[in-house]
């Protein structure tokens, strides 16, 4: 893996816990998007789609709930 943070445009490697952005496509840091261990092992056992909070803060969430209609279905 080599793609950078959108958070901190530092590298995610493989020590880090990182999760990709459904929306934009971009990994984040845990740390960076304020997730702990909890919250990640939560959301890998709910199987849906992660949205940043970059783009929770740009885009309507109306918008983006019918985007991510069709990943859902
Ligand atoms: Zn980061
Ligand atoms: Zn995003």
């Amino acid at each position: 893996m080599n793609v950078n943070c959108g958070v901190c445009k530092t590298i995610c490697t493989v020590n880090h816990d990182c999760i990709l952005c459904e929306l934009c496509e971009t990994w984040h840091h845990a740390c960076c998007e304020n997730l702990d261990k909890e919250k990640l092992k939560k959301m890998g056992q709910d199987d849906k789609p992660y949205i940043c909070t970059i783009c929770k803060s740009t885009h309507d969430m109306n918008i983006l709930a019918m985007r991510l209609t069709k990943v859902w279905l």
